[in-house]
Parts: C-alpha cells; sequence; structure tokens
C-alpha cells in the first residue's frame, strides 16, 4: 500500500504503519473480535471527511456546510436499516456511536437513571466491561447484577438469568458477549423481561455479521434496543451503531448528543455507509457461512486432538480453549502461539481459578482468517498447529518451524494484495 505523503513527512509513523500492515500479512489473526476491512472501506475513512463538524443529524445540524455529509450519513442509516430489519418490526437506527463502548453508554443514558440496576452477563463468563464491570462507567453509574454460565453446561442458563432477574430486578437486562460460543436465544430474554418489568438490550457486537446474514437469530422484535460494534464479524470500520424500537429513537439520539458525544466521525460513518454495502451483497452471506464453517471444523479438531472446548463446541464464529486442567495457562499459551505466528488473547473461562491477568483459556475466531479466503482444510490445518504449540509451548525450534508454516500459509492468502509486492 502506498502513503506517499506520510512516507515523505513523517518517517517515523510511517515505519511503523508498514510494520503493522507487514505483520497483518504474515501473522494469523485468530483474534474472535478482529477483521480485515476493504480498501474501500479505508479509502471513506482516510476521507477528507475528517474534516467537517456535523453535531445533531441530517438536516438538523449545529453547522453550515452538511449537505455532502447528510447524503452520506443518510445512506449508512438506510443501508443500516436494510440489514437489520425484520418483518413487522419498526426500526430506527443511529450510525454516530464512536464505537461499541460509546453505543452501550448511549443506551443506558436513554434507558436508565443513575443507580438503576442493570442485569448482564459476568464478565469472567464471557461479558463485556460495558455491562456493568466496577471499573466501568456502567458500573460505576448503575447498580449492576450478573448472571453466569451454567457451570455443567457452560451455557447460559435462562432458569438461572431468570431466578437473578427476580432477586435483583433490573430496570435493563443487557443479552449479548464477547466470548460466548453459542446461540443467544433472544425471545427467551425477553419474556424474563417482561416477567420482571425490565427493558431489553442486546449487544451483538461479536455476531452482528452473523446475524445480518441469518446465520444467528436476529434480537428483532424481541430487543428493545440493539447495539453493536461495525468492525467484528460485520467487516466496517472501527465504530458503532445503536438500532432501537422506533418509539424509543429519539431518547436514543439525545443521548448520542448531546447526552455522550460531541462531533460525529463523518469519516467513519462514510466507511460505515461502504461496508454496509458490502454486506448486503450475496457475497457477504457466502462469507459469513464459510466464518461459521471454518469454526466448527477449528472446533472438532481441536476437540479431536483433545482440547476441552467451553460448551464442548460452537455454533457461531468463536470458541474457547479451556486449559484449567492443563498446566499451561491462557497467558503462557497466547505466548507461545504468539512466537508460532499465531495472534489469540487469553481469556477467563467459566469457573476461573487462575487470575483475570493468567487465566485458563484462550479465545479464537475464524472472522479474519476466513476474510482472506481460508477453509475448512486450513481451519484443520491451524487446529493442528494450536494444539501442537500448546503441548510443546517450550520447544521453540518446533514453534520456529510452525511460524515458518504460517508465514507461508499466509503468503498464499493476501489480506491486501497490492500491499503484499511492495
Ligand atoms: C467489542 C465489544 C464491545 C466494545 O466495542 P469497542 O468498539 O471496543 O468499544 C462492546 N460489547 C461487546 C459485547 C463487545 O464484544
Amino acid at each position: 500500500m502506498n502513503f506517499p505523503h506520510i512516507q515523505s513527512t513523517d518517517p517515523a509513523v510511517f515505519a511503523s504503519i508498514q510494520n503493522e500492515i507487514r505483520r497483518q500479512q504474515d501473522d494469523l489473526e485468530l483474534i474472535a473480535s478482529e477483521n480485515y476491512t476493504s480498501r474501500a472501506v479505508m479509502e471513506a475513512m482516510g476521507s477528507a471527511l475528517t474534516n467537517k463538524y456535523a453535531e445533531g443529524l441530517p438536516k438538523r445540524r449545529y453547522y453550515g456546510g452538511c449537505e455532502h455529509v447528510d447524503v452520506v450519513e443518510n445512506i449508512a442509516r438506510k443501508r443500516a436499516r436494510q440489514l437489520f430489519m425484520v418483518e413487522g418490526c419498526d426500526i430506527g437506527v443511529n450510525v454516530q456511536p464512536h464505537a461499541g463502548a460509546q453505543a452501550n453508554s448511549a443506551v443506558y443514558l436513554a434507558a436508565l437513571e443513575a443507580g438503576d440496576t442493570i442485569l448482564g452477563l459476568d464478565l469472567s463468563h464471557g461479558g463485556h466491561l460495558t455491562h456493568g464491570s466496577p471499573v466501568n462507567s456502567s458500573g460505576k453509574l448503575y447498580s449492576a447484577s450478573h448472571y453466569q454460565l451454567s457451570p455443567t453446561t457452560g451455557r447460559i442458563d435462562m432458569d438461572m438469568v431468570r431466578q437473578q432477574a427476580l432477586k435483583t430486578r433490573p430496570k435493563l437486562i443487557v443479552c449479548g458477549a464477547s466470548a460466548y460460543p453459542r446461540i443467544i436465544d433472544f425471545a427467551a430474554f425477553r419474556s424474563v423481561a417482561d416477567e420482571v418489568g425490565a427493558l431489553l438490550l442486546a449487544d451483538i457486537a461479536h455476531i452482528a455479521g452473523l446475524v445480518v446474514t441469518g446465520h444467528h437469530p436476529s434480537p428483532f422484535p424481541h430487543c428493545h434496543y440493539v447495539t453493536t460494534t461495525t468492525h467484528k464479524t460485520l467487516r466496517g470500520p472501527r465504530g458503532g451503531l445503536i438500532m432501537a424500537q422506533r418509539a424509543l429513537m429519539k431518547g436514543v439520539n439525545g443521548a448520542v448528543f448531546p447526552g455522550t458525544q460531541g462531533g460525529p466521525l463523518m469519516h467513519v460513518i462514510a466507511a460505515k455507509a461502504v461496508a454496509f454495502g458490502e454486506a448486503l451483497q450475496p457475497s457477504f452471506t457466502d462469507y459469513s457461512a464459510a466464518v461459521i464453517e471454518n469454526a466448527s471444523a477449528m472446533a472438532e479438531r481441536l476437540m479431536e486432538r483433545g482440547m476441552s472446548l467451553v460448551s464442548g463446541g460452537t455454533d457461531n464464529h468463536l470458541m474457547l480453549i479451556d486449559l484449567s486442567e492443563r498446566d499451561i495457562s491462557g497467558k503462557e499459551g497466547e505466548a507461545a502461539l504468539g512466537r508460532a505466528g499465531i495472534t489469540t488473547n487469553k481469556n477467563t473461562v467459566p469457573g476461573e481459578k487462575r487470575s483475570p491477568f493468567v487465566t485458563s483459556g484462550i479465545r479464537v475466531g475464524t472472522p479474519a482468517m476466513t476474510t482472506r479466503g481460508m477453509g475448512v482444510s486450513e481451519s484443520k490445518q491451524v487446529a493442528d498447529y494450536i494444539v501442537d504449540v500448546l503441548e510443546n509451548p517450550a520447544d521453540e525450534s518446533l514453534l520456529a518451524r510452525i511460524k515458518g508454516e504460517i508465514h507461508a500459509l499466509c503468503g498464499r492468502h493476501p489480506v491486501y494484495p497490492e500491499a503484499a509486492q511492495r
């Protein structure tokens, strides 16, 4: 990729960008929340739209000169509605949240008063910091309670959710996760929400791409609010998105601006529009199907080779390798895999006995490797490499040999072909 201007004006930043492009090409990206955007998405993000202040919504801005960014934001909104619309459910969208965390804060601000109770999935069971962790504003401003996975199945148990909801009487229930490999039953969450008089937020940050292609059930019409990131399985720019039942949108819009944000990032909104356009293409549905096929092939191979997975497998794009019965920790596993050219992240597992900085799990996902065209046979091969590394983390010559094979595999699947030719 060419960056002639940075190259001549700022060699230090240019070198870092080149090094990162090289890393993304050479190493195998298995972080479940990452993906590779198209060049078209990156062009929009790198455009002059970054120069524009456009507080407010299209046609109701606090600045002049918004006629063109109005058009682009309306394209993004229209495409987002098309992607997430379900029969008989009128939804509105706000494409301005800077990221997933900002989308969640805005929904909380719209739906809650300070001190109200929220109920979300425990962080160490796969939930997200923004679902009421004490270190996040969601846990500081609201009274957070959590449900956990069933210790026997490793899955969300709706009876446990219901018991917790009856006990804590939340005003808002959050369903959705950062490290949960199974289908989420939004209808079941809604019936618990109705029973205790709570609003229901689905945070589909990880699975949005699967939802819009019909590979995971839609949160609509069950949920009052839906938030997502746009950069995970949806494969767009780093950003957030809020959808809600139409009657709740006025509150959502005010909670985004002026509630929690200033000027929207119009270059990112343009990139969201481009990504949503891509996600509406039939090829994106094929991509999403391949993400799931690859994840199940990888999960099966890992289990054939004796690895234990939380919940015994996966229905979606990710899996959690459970190392709690092994000598190797998540931290050591992540580091050894890294030395073999495989990028993952350590993750807590249900009933975690090690510290959150060490952990007993490794989270692995297929969205990024699938974007670069890898299929089922590569997924099985990668599973074999993962087991070889986790069983021999101190065998540096083995790790070096695997790293060479990973780089060769990645060389056959260029992320940005023109960058590889540099
Ligand atoms: C990734 C994620 C977020 C946060 O997204 P950011 O863009 O990193 O702020 C929120 N919720 C869930 C469930 C996530 O997985």
